[in-house]
């Protein structure tokens, strides 16, 4: 992974700030033991069953995203038709979100929203807030995985479910989202993945969101960090 994202700022799809924001997961990680805890699991599947039923699901993909789990994003879009993917950048370029979008198609997403943005977050800095009209500014649920504290905060306020991923369980994004996934991406994007063929044949876009104890999965991922030492 670290080799693919030294690579991927060398081709402009990822700033030097997403490696130090790779590191910071990998610290996380490794308290984790680099596995999937029953309690991330848990919340793979809620997150699963909120896709399904979400009216207008979309999922943000950043550069880091889009660098080390692009395929797994295809593969989430056509396990859940009608599933949103935007280009969602902290550091936006329109030459950076144009590589994004194309790798993504490379990986078989059809649509790729947000290469050029249509609508603004209105309590967003300027150049943080913009989003696609089609996309993430009028989606019921939010998949944002390893997003800005400040970005996930106002999509939580604007009424919109925030599911995120991301391997600290003490950040903002973290703290502020309906349901926090505190797992590694690609085990994660794979965990929702998994789930999902098991919702087929219920009615898709339900707008019925089964409950998911937030606080819990937090207090429970910090517990499970708190442990690894002691395990063999
Ligand atoms: P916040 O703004 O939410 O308080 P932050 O300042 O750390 O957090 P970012 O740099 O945007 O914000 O966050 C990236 C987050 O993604 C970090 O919390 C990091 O731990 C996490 N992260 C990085 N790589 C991965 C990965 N591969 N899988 C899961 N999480 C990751």
């Amino acid at each position: 992974m670290r080799a693919e994202l030294a690579q991927a700022v060398r081709e402009g799809l990822v700033v030097p700030e997403g490696l130090i924001a790779h590191g910071r997961g990998e610290a996380f990680d490794y308290l984790l033991g680099e596995r999937t805890t029953p309690s991330a699991r848990r919340a793979e599947r809620a997150a699963a069953q909120w896709l399904w039923n979400a009216r207008r699901p979309v999922v943000s993909v950043n550069g880091n995203v889009a660098a080390l789990a692009a395929d797994a994003i295809a593969g989430l879009a056509r396990a859940r038709p009608g599933l949103g993917v935007e280009v969602n950048l902290f550091h936006r370029t329109p030459a950076r979100a144009r590589a994004i979008a194309r790798v993504l198609s490379a990986s078989g997403v059809r649509t790729v929203l947000g290469v050029r943005p249509t609508a603004r977050i209105p309590s967003l800095p300027s150049d943080r807030a913009y989003v696609d009209a089609e996309g993430i500014y009028r989606a019921d649920v939010c998949l944002i995985p390893l997003e800005d504290g400040d970005r996930a905060h106002a999509l939580q306020r604007r009424g919109q479910r925030v599911i995120s991923i991301d391997l600290n369980p003490l950040s903002r994004t973290s703290r502020v989202a309906d349901l926090p996934i505190i797992d590694e991406l690609t085990r994660a994007l794979a965990g929702i993945r998994s789930a999902l063929p098991a919702l087929r044949g219920r009615p898709m876009g339900n707008g019925r969101f089964p409950a998911f104890e937030a606080q819990r999965a937090r207090d429970e991922a910090l517990r499970a960090m708190a442990q690894w030492p002691r395990r063999p």
